[in-house]
């Protein structure tokens, strides 16, 4: 059975209409015409606009963030659709990574982290993750259509495509090949419970620190030799001391040695206060290079050190003045100086610490207990022995994981990075390519980002991710990067064995031999780590295509992409991996235009939090005030400038009153009282108000393509408020009367509102479609039209001008007549302006006529030297105005407040017109019916004037008032 096609004619244009219930009429119209598809396919291949598609992880529900970026994502393309570009849109899902497996390890109630999953199975494991990631689906693709981002989803690629992750290999090959990839130790974050290192950008994205109380201790070390001098130094991790192997001074500084109590220690000069008071005795005074090579006793005996020298005082010029003592302890491993500074000294480079963050078994009094938990031991054994100066404890930011919310810290483990300061360079200078919105990033976050770039870590030993390509040989150590799974084929020790490679995941690869070297006689192994999950984001232009190994002709001609967008955390996550892996494998920037936008708070200010509930459910504002409120509210807010703007209901409510319901009920007025079949295509006004529109029209136009060709959406916004306010509150209000006659006007305005249903149809595609469609008596969606031409020369800006000034002198007339308490139906002999301004005002006949008719103020005087004296007595003619500044000067208005008795009798006349209308319309009599009245008195000289105003067929006098068909 054939479901009814959706028709957006609207029957009766006097009923109000239901918006949020139209906008779903709009979207099942959209569906039933397949509207996205053929706004694609009618543009031709050959004139591509690209976007990329920042893809979600597929494990949250969408929230504002993304319905903010998601109505960028529509209006860009929609737009460019419009100006006869062909934009494909394609929805993306990321689907591998920590977050996904968090989840899972939790619903399978897996404990022991990475024990838990490989006593279960990385196969089994794999495969929950597989299943886990289509949770939330329907919810993303319901709330995608609502807001009526046209995207597809059903060709949507996914991260854990084999395609993709093929692709994802070739990338990284060729990264590989150009020498940009190496394997080493290094000092980074590290996530105990997740057994990882964690980037310095998945660091850098917002909600990573935390202020935490964490130990400040001042610890005794004894110098060797010596009965009782000690060095003193701070830490705020005591789980360090463990591994102490040495102790840094700055070079260049003071340190003094003093006798305190019976003891005598060694500090940094400026800290000696802040550490041990007012009490002490300066001994002497040293330089840091003074106490270089000092030997002192070795605090814990457990780490074997084998024969390397250690347990003395080095200099290092990264050693702070600004708090501690001056003497920093060092871990060699648990430090990213401290690293540093051990491999250059040759230090004793032993963990301590298992991957889990637990102490290894050699730490006899420790083992197995988490290094968190051991600090307590470790304080109170320092105080037993007597080798601690001061406990205290302070409050600081730390890093904490962003997945599993647990404390990093710093930790030298082996990894595989990319060589980012090789292309560092480079980098740099393909910035010089691309626009940023706001402008400032660019060498502000974005361009700063990259400057002090570190190398990419991109290894990570977790499972649900693509394997690293990497297969070490046995013997020799000799490296194979697979690029393909052809050249897996290819390099396979046994083909026999080799799965289909229709999967590429851990669990069908780990098992896999490669030959390592060209003759064949070395086994290889691959490595056990997958990629950080932001290689495969930052590769997603060429693997959401399977280039190279698809559509090789299509990408090398559109790349780099036109536009992308995202939220400045971005700057430093997959704008920056976008770019490190365009400019390493293709040498190009990989996106012309980044639009990025800050953070949407909550109402009072906070972040927007699921659990705290401090924000209103997208979905009851959808149906509350329509998606087009929204979306209109949104692209209008600071949030488009990067600015983190707190979440406001009213504003929506007010996009939805002021543009949406003020364009409707414009429209509606068309619709009722102007409207006679389809709309013109070209008009010839000749009212001075038909020619401002006209001209408004196409300024617009103007103003729009230029803000939307700068992706200043904020601007076009402004714009479109400001031209749907003229449109109302000027030009309907001052030919309401004149459209019921006037072809041409009402031909004009049928003109000025089918462009306008295009111009707002990127921005409010629903209320664009339901005017257009009702604008026209047979036709196609409005967004598959093209975007409405301006016409420079159709822009009259003097007449513009002219208007606006007209605007400010009825402003002040009105405000003249409140301050007299003179009714607007009171009718005013005369007004003047100010001289300045009264040149304006020759022969302006047209304009004279439009603020007479507004202010029901008969004539205009022009000032002159002696304007007041033949015409009227001073006293009455007021001075009113100076609160408006224009381009000729501060405005002032003047009103003749005198009332003859035959402006009263019309003022009155009009008060009882006023007042017959409105029993009329309370009687339901139709406004063209004749009525018969009855009054107590009326003005006797405006008889005919009420008779033929009210199309009352007689006045009769009478005690009481009434009115009465007939
Ligand atoms: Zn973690």
């Amino acid at each position: 059975m054939s479901k009814k096609k959706t028709d957006l004619k609207i029957d009766n244009f006097q009923t109000r209409l239901d918006i949020p219930k139209n906008e779903h009429e709009v979207l099942d119209y959209w569906d039933e015409t397949d509207a996205f598809k053929k706004s694609i396919e009618q543009r031709p291949e050959c004139k591509p606009y690209i976007f990329y598609d920042g893809p979600p992880f597929a494990t949250g529900m969408p929230h504002y963030g993304h319905i903010l970026v998601s109505t960028i994502k529509d209006v860009i393309p929609r737009y460019w659709t419009m100006k006869g570009y062909r934009v494909e849109r394609v929805w993306g899902w990321d689907c591998h990574g920590l977050p996904i497996e968090n989840i899972v390890e939790k619903e399978l109630g897996l404990k022991g982290g990475k024990k838990g999953i490989e006593e279960l199975g990385i196969d089994v494991f794999n495969n929950a993750c597989r299943t886990a990631i289509w949770k939330f689906d329907k919810e993303w693709e319901q709330i995608v259509r609502r807001i009526g981002r046209w995207v597809d989803f059903k060709n949507s690629y996914k991260t854990m495509d084999t395609t993709y992750m093929e692709s994802v290999w070739w990338g990284f090959k060729n990264l590989y090949e150009k020498d940009l990839v190496y394997e080493g130790r290094k000092v980074i974050l590290y996530c105990p419970r997740c057994a990882t290192p964690l980037s310095n950008f998945e660091i850098a994205m917002d909600n990573s620190y935390k202020d935490v109380e964490d130990y400040s201790i001042t610890i005794k070390f004894k110098v060797k030799n010596t009965k009782n001098e000690y060095l003193l130094a701070w830490t705020t991790t005591p789980w360090t001391l463990i591994g102490n192997v040495g102790l840094a001074v700055n070079p260049e500084a003071n340190y003094i040695k003093v006798k305190q109590g019976g003891d005598i220690y060694y500090l940094a000069e400026n800290r000696a206060e802040a550490v041990l008071g007012n009490d002490f005795k300066v001994l002497e005074t040293l330089k840091g290079t003074d106490l270089e090579k000092i030997e002192y006793e070795r605090l814990y005996p457990y780490l074997d050190i084998e024969d390397k020298k250690a347990f003395y005082v080095a200099t290092a010029d990264f050693v702070s003045l600004d708090d501690g003592t001056g003497i920093v302890h060092t871990a060699a491993m648990y430090g990213e100086d401290d690293y540093g500074l051990a491999s250059e000294l040759d230090l004793p480079l032993v963990p301590m610490l298992d991957e889990g963050g637990k102490y290894l078994d050699f730490v006899e009094p420790l083992k197995g207990m988490f290094y968190k938990k051991a600090e307590k031991w470790v304080v109170s054994d320092l105080e037993d022995r007597r080798l601690m100066y001061k406990t205290d404890k302070l409050l600081h930011s730390v890093a904490h994981c962003y997945r599993c919310d647990t404390k990093l810290y710093y930790n030298a483990v082996p990894a595989w990075f990319i060589n980012v300061q090789k292309l560092k360079k480079e980098l740099v200078a393909q910035n010089e390519h691309i626009e940023w919105y706001p402008e400032y990033l660019k060498h502000g976050r974005f361009g700063k980002g990259l400057k002090t770039a570190p190398d990419w870590n991109v290894s990570r030993s977790r499972y649900w991710g693509t394997p690293m390509p990497i297969w070490i040989g046995e013997k020799t150590g000799k490296i194979r990067v697979i690029g393909s799974r052809d050249e897996l084929r290819d390099w396979a020790v046994d083909p026999k064995k080799l799965p289909d490679l229709e999967d590429l995941h851990r669990e069908f690869l780990d098992d896999i031999e490669v030959w390592v070297d060209d003759k064949r006689t070395e086994k290889g192994q691959r490595i056990a780590e997958v990629f950080d999950c932001w290689v495969e984001s930052g590769s997603m232009p060429y693997a959401s295509v399977h280039y190279p190994f698809e559509n090789k002709g299509k990408f090398d001609k559109s790349y780099p992409a036109q536009f992308i967008t995202e939220y400045i955390a971005q700057t430093r996550a997959w704008f920056y991996t976008l770019h490190v892996m365009s400019v390493g494998i293709f040498g190009s920037h990989a996106f012309e235009n980044a639009l990025t936008t800050g953070t949407i708070l909550a109402e009072d200010g906070t972040k927007m939090s699921k659990s705290k509930k401090n924000y209103p459910d997208p979905s009851i504002i959808f149906e509350k005030y329509g998606v087009d409120a929204l979306r209109f509210y949104l692209m209008g807010s600071s949030v488009m400038k990067a600015e983190n703007p707190s979440f406001s209901e009213r504003d929506v409510k007010e996009a939805y009153l002021k543009l949406i319901n003020i364009l409707w009920n414009t429209f509606s007025f068309y619709k009722l009282y102007c409207d006679s079949g389809e709309v013109v295509k070209e008009v010839a006004p000749k009212h001075i108000l038909d020619k401002w529109l006209v001209s408004k029209t196409h300024s617009l136009a103007k103003k729009l393509t230029t803000s939307l060709d700068e992706y200043d959406l904020v601007a076009a916004c402004r714009y479109l408020q400001d031209h749907v306010t003229d449109l109302s509150t000027w030009y309907l209000r001052r030919s309401r009367d004149r459209l019921r006659d006037d072809q041409t006007a009402r031909e004009t305005f049928g003109w000025a509102l089918d462009q306008l249903s295009r111009l707002i149809a990127p921005l409010t595609p629903f209320l664009a479609e339901t005017i257009y469609q009702n604008l026209h008596t047979k036709t196609e969606s409005v967004h598959l039209t093209d975007w409405p031409e301006y016409d420079d020369s159709e822009i009259d800006q003097q007449l513009e001008e002219d208007m606006a000034l007209v605007r400010k002198v009825v402003e002040l007339l009105h405000s003249a007549r409140q301050k007299h308490s003179l009714k607007i139906r009171q009718p005013l002999a005369s007004w003047s302006v100010d001289k300045a301004h009264g040149t304006f005002f020759k022969n302006k006949l047209q304009l004279l006529e439009v603020v007479a008719e507004e202010t029901n103020i008969k004539n205009y005087l022009p000032m002159s030297s002696d304007w007041y004296k033949p015409n009227v007595p001073t006293n009455t003619f007021i001075e009113h105005g100076g609160d408006i500044a224009t381009k000729t000067g501060v405005l002032k208005v003047y009103i003749d407040t005198e009332l003859t008795p035959s402006l009263k009798g019309e003022g009155e006349a009009r008060e009882i017109i006023r007042k017959i209308q409105q029993a009329r319309k309370k009687q339901a009599i139709g406004l063209t019916d004749s009525i018969k009245v009855t009054l107590p008195d009326w003005p006797e000289d405006y008889t005919d004037y009420i008779k033929e105003k009210t199309l009352a067929k007689s006045l009769k006098r009478g005690k009481e008032f009434s009115v009465s068909a007939g």
